[in-house]
């Protein structure tokens, strides 16, 4: 314990009012990051660190080399080329010589130097003569260059905690780091090499050099991957006690069901049913994740399920994202049912009050068996009589808690979630760790061969669309879905806004005279199923639209597609989306405007269909909190942990899950006496323990 100016002790676990600079406003401040107690700060995550190097003399500024710099500045100039285009000049002399620090563009920094003041600079020496820096960082008052050219930790801000109090703060609160107690045992440390906590705290926040950073990051990564790993065994340990109504399929069932089906299934769609028979007949609740690329038929799988859950008398219920999409799947579903008793109903938050309150007293009275929805069927007022199953499709566009508020509904339900965001089995293993998987890995026969380009030029493009219009195909027109912010809303306004004025432009210019229909999120219903009606039938050939139509719309003889502003979308997106075409027979077309650096992006797309890879590489760019939608899901976000690269983090940290919830006791319990001194700093790991990263494995 350490003592305060005041004189009273400290502990990690005081509030951080109690650090010196910290007053009511700041504590909330603070509290809003999540910085409750000194503890809390100490582990706060750099976002990234810069390193600056001594400062040298100027004199030893050789051409080429990076360096650091301070002097007085002696004179700044600013010369504007054009009405655009400036270059900025600041000399500075430092007593051992004098160089000229050159901006370009930037003609608001003129106002951040003054003429006899002192200014620190930090970038490549340039010049004829080795004289100027170009285009180098500046030392800021919040941000000074460590005097020992050490390494700055920069970290996340947010108003009212600039990097100068957090620095402040950390430097008070470092000291009790060696307080924090180690709840890894020794043995344990040594096996996965991590640093000891309090050593791991210091190197957070003061790092030696980079390896040692990354040293400590490994550490508190594993810390957070434990941690949901524990929560999972728990899961585990509950889904194993818990019981839930026994669904056998037996072999009349099995053919009563398959009959349902329009085709013969798929060797991977009959791997995935097997799971799940296996699952059903457990007498525990299923908890299975079902992934495959777009267009597996993921869909079948879960309606097998369904209609083994209504087989046994019970009630099914099928999650989707979208009204469209809902409504669709009935549609479809409804046909394949035809002459038999179950009953289908659909809802999406959009029917008269009428029609939904006799959709919610049939399905109180059991009277319908299958329901589809959007979250509308999360509802209070959603009532089954003796719901068995829920199904939940693009499980990552529902949060933990929507997925809870579904399995709520009835008794132990069984749930099966399906995703067509294939995902790395580490991956998957730190996210959704209380989930078993199956995965489906191939596609069924027939489909015709998809070729995908990227453009720049949209009106060469239109021309292509006419003469594929004109020679009967039918496609879509997707535009970018801007403006949107919350995820579980459908459209923006703004995206409703361009699709609608593309497809008014469409309709009086250059493709006039062709079917052509809009669909967006903000259009009447009874408007989008009536296009869509039309679109499948072909009485409408273009499909204007925004990604509504990403996720399922299934229109098997749409032959192109087209995504204006294709660099707006993540590449999983534009995998789902160019899914919509060449389901089939007929070969089909799928263009990407999109412009300058973004289309780069967009190569992976072109050369590979497959959807794994494409994920992968959306996740290394992206990272799995985007790609997985895992921020909307309420998945805490890791701070420190990457589990598409801390892969042996990953495994090691549910070994000892696993291993605690089966009784061992891995982890010592908390010490009631203050911990052992701490060992001495450890040794900064080889580089190739830390910078570089296993690749993902597939399996
Ligand atoms: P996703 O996995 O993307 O949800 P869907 O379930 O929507 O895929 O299926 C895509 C299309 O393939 C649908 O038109 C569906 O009817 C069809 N389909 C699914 N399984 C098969 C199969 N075994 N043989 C032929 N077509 C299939
Ligand atoms: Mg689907």
């Amino acid at each position: 314990m350490r003592r305060n100016p005041r004189g009273a002790e400290r502990k990690p676990s005081d509030p951080v009012s109690r650090l010196r600079g910290v007053g009511p406003a700041r504590a909330v401040a603070l509290g809003r990051m999540g910085l409750r107690t000194i503890s809390d700060l100490l582990r706060l995550a750099p976002r990234r660190y810069e390193q600056w190097g001594a400062v040298l003399p100027i004199r030893e500024a050789r051409g080429g080399e990076e360096v650091t710099v301070r002097g007085e500045v002696l004179a700044v100039r600013l010369h504007r080329i054009g009405r655009r285009r400036s270059l900025l000049r600041v000399r500075v002399s430092d007593g051992t010589g004098e160089i000229e620090a050159l901006f370009f563009n930037q003609p608001y920094l003129r106002d951040r130097f003054a003429v006899g003041a002192v200014a620190g600079f930090h970038g490549r020496v340039g010049g004829k003569e080795g004289r100027s820096l170009l285009a180098p960082k500046v030392e800021s008052n919040d941000r000074p260059f460590p005097e020992d050219g050490g390494i700055l930790p920069v970290y996340p801000e947010t108003e009212g905690t600039g990097q100068t109090l957090l620095r402040s703060l950390l430097s008070q609160a470092l000291p009790l780091a060696d307080s924090e107690e180690d709840a890894l045992p020794e043995d344990l440390r040594a096996r996965l090499a991590l640093a000891p906590l309090p050593w791991a705290l210091r190197a957070l926040h003061a790092p030696g050099s980079l390896e040692e950073a990354e040293r400590a990051r490994r550490r508190l990564a594993f810390e957070e991957l434990l941690r949901m790993q524990r929560r999972f065994a728990r899961a585990r340990a509950r889904a194993r006690r818990a019981r839930a109504h026994r669904i056998e399929v037996d072999d009349p069932l099995d053919r009563r069901i398959r009959a349902r089906f329009p085709f013969p299934l798929t060797p991977g769609q009959e791997r995935a049913i097997a799971d799940v028979r296996a699952d059903l007949a457990a007498g525990r609740p299923m908890r299975r994740l079902l992934q495959g690329d777009v267009g597996c038929g993921k869909t079948v799988v879960g309606l097998y399920a369904c209609l083994a859950a209504i087989g046994r008398g019970r009630q099914a219920a099928f999650l989707v994202p979208t009204a469209i999409l809902a409504e669709q799947q009935r549609e479809v579903v409804e046909g394949w049912l035809r002459g038999s008793r179950v009953r289908v109903a659909c809802l999406a938050g959009e029917q008269g009050v009428r029609e939904r309150r006799a959709a919610l007293g049939a399905l109180a009275r059991g009277e319908v068996h299958l329901l589809f929805g959007t979250h509308a069927l999360l509802e209070e007022g959603v009532r089954f009589r003796s719901l068995a199953l829920a199904v939940i499709d693009e499980q990552h566009r529902f949060g933990v808690s929507q997925r809870g508020a579904l399995l709520g509904k009835g008794e132990e339900v069984h749930a099966l979630a399906l995703t067509a965001t294939p995902i790395p089995r580490t991956l998957a293993m730190a996210l959704f760790g209380d989930l078993d998987i199956s995965t489906i890995e191939d596609l069924p026969a027939g489909r015709g061969a998809r070729t995908t380009r990227v453009e720049s030029r949209r009106e060469p493009v239109v021309g292509e669309v006419r003469r594929l219009l004109l020679s009967g195909e039918k496609g879509f027109w997707v535009c970018p879905n801007i403006g949107k912010e919350d995820p579980s809303e459908e459209e923006s306004e703004e995206g409703a806004r361009e699709v609608e004025s593309a497809y008014r432009s469409f309709v009086s210019g250059a493709l006039r005279g062709t079917p052509i229909a809009l669909v967006h999120g903000r259009r009447p219903p009874e408007e989008r199923r009536e296009a869509l009606r039309k679109f499948r039938k072909g009485e409408v050939r273009l499909l204007v639209c925004t990604s509504v139509v990403e996720v399922g719309i299934d229109v098997p003889d749409a032959t192109f597609l087209v995504v204006e502003g294709a660099d707006r979308f993540g590449l999983a997106a534009l995998h789902q989306l160019r899914g919509r075409v060449g389901r089939g027979g007929a070969s089909a077309i799928c263009i990407l405007l999109a412009e300058g650096e973004g289309a780069g992006r967009l190569r992976v797309l072109v050369e590979s269909e497959d959807g794994f890879r494409i994920a992968e590489e959306d996740l290394r760019r992206r990272g799995p909190g985007e790609i997985l939608g895992l921020r909307q899901s309420g998945f805490p976000a890791f701070r420190f942990a990457d589990p598409s690269r801390d892969v042996d983090l990953v495994a090691a940290a549910k070994e000892v899950a696993l291993s605690e919830a089966a009784g061992g006791a891995i982890l010592s319990p908390s010490p009631a006496s203050p911990p052992p001194p701490p060992p001495p700093p450890a040794p900064a790991p080889r580089g190739s323990e830390t910078g570089i990263s296993p690749p993902c494995s597939r399996s």
